[in-house]
């Protein structure tokens, strides 16, 4: 498998890495002491450089008015995007990748305005007796005979967006309706809603480990009624279309680690070969330097698996196998960033327990990303199935 760049691609690299370095890492101190804010301006500014520097929209084709670029591009910018804290990305225009199943009617509506930065979208899985196994959903949306339209209820825990941006949510529930019964009955559904919508309510806003640029509040949806237009993708497609939303974000997940242990890892060499103790600079400890050569291989093997991951997928590899090397990218990746922060936090000694430095954010950023999107136990059963059923060559091959 050849990973070499293009020079399109290099220069797509480029213009993230310049975003990522003029207009994230630049605010990411003052976001953090804001307690995870920025003002509007400061959010507009990032949304219009994002779409001056092309980097909105990146996986929509650009039929839909998106970048069009491949799974690698794809990996490509987020490499570069997790090297900015507080996940300031969440500010670049763009959507979940199930938008691209809606038609006409709601991409004028959802799809559009997210591009051009006006609207953003959470997705809605999790519930409250529903995590890692999302057969146990209880989101309901019933048909009303008499008007056509759906009866939502449910309660959606994690419903993750930039505050004060985030307009909408993609709904995963069953639709029970006595009259499309079939075998399968219920199906699992997906349904755009506004937030303003009656029924709609914001229950609790909690704080988390992270600051960061997305919120995760929980959602209460009693008696909401929407048109069967809020329908996406068609009824029975929700666990289809949010499996192609795990495999992307677990992709981007593993290439945003693999950033994240690169800017590590160089502030920890410029301070560990500049820091002079006992006489000599500390890099000069094996103590200090053979964490982050074990840090180095960690970060190395993290871009490799991630890649790989996204390369088959552009290959039209089989997708159940892209589906366990996206859980393997992510697995390897989110394990290894984590062991990389504590390492860093410990070569910045005090500096390194101080919020003001990247490594005390990035310590307390990285431990999600073993969670989301599937924990890694989850990613392990993943990994494990795939060993079984599709053979150790075509998983580690
Ligand atoms: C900051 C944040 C943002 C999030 N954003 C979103 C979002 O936007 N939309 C959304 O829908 N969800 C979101 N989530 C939810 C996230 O996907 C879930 O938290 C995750 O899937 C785990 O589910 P759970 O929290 O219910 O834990 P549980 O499923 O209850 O798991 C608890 C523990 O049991 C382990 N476990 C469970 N089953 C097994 C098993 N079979 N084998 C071994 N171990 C197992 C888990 O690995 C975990 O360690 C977010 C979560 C966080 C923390």
């Amino acid at each position: 498998m050849d990973l070499t760049l293009s020079a399109a691609q290099l220069d797509l690299q480029a213009r993230a890495r310049a975003y990522v370095v003029d207009h994230l890492q630049p605010n990411e101190a003052a976001f953090e002491r804001a307690g995870g804010r920025l003002p509007a301006a400061t959010r507009d500014e990032l949304k219009r450089a994002a779409i001056e520097a092309r980097l909105h929209g990146g996986s929509f084709p650009r039929e839909l008015g998106g970048q069009g670029w491949t799974v690698l591009e794809q990996v490509i910018v987020h490499e570069q995007l997790g090297q900015a804290t507080g996940g300031l990305w969440s500010f670049i225009p763009g959507g979940y990748n199930a938008l691209v199943h809606a038609d006409v009617a709601q991409r004028s509506r959802y799809l559009e305005p997210s591009l051009r930065g006006e609207r953003f979208g959470s997705y809605a899985i999790t519930e409250p007796s529903a995590g890692s196994d999302a057969r146990a959903l209880e989101a309901t949306a019933v048909r009303d005979a008499a008007t056509g339209e759906y009866v939502l209820n449910g309660e959606k825990w994690f419903v993750t967006g930039p505050p004060d941006e985030t307009d909408f949510m993609i709904f995963h529930c069953l639709v029970g309706d006595p009259s499309l019964a079939t075998d399968e009955d219920p199906q699992p559904t997906l349904f755009l809603v506004d937030y303003d919508t009656p029924g709609v309510a914001l229950k609790h806003d909690p704080d988390y480990t992270h600051t960061f640029a997305d919120r995760h509040p929980q959602f209460v949806l009693a008696d909401v009624r929407v048109p069967a237009s809020a329908i996406l993708g068609g009824i029975g497609r929700a666990d289809e279309l949010t499996n192609e939303w795990f495999v992307e974000e677990r992709i981007h997940i593993g290439a945003r680690c693999a950033g994240a242990m690169q800017r590590l890892l160089a502030l920890a060499v410029d301070w560990a070969t500049s820091r002079v103790q006992f006489g000599q600079r500390i890099y000069d400890f094996q103590g200090v330097s053979f964490p982050l050569a074990d840090s180095a291989a960690d970060a190395a093997a993290a871009r490799l698996l991630t890649r790989e991951a996204a390369a088959l997928a552009d290959g039209g590899a089989d997708p159940k196998v892209v589906h366990a090397k996206a859980s393997l990218a992510k697995l390897f990746a989110s394990e290894a960033a984590w062991r990389c922060a504590d390492r860093v936090v410990q070569v910045f000694g005090g500096r390194g327990y101080m919020r003001e430095f990247p490594a005390e954010r990035y310590l307390r950023e990285l431990r999600v990303d073993r969670i989301w999107e599937g924990t890694s136990e989850i990613q392990r059963l993943i990994v494990a199935r795939a060993l079984e059923k599709r053979g150790v060559g075509r998983v580690v091959g």
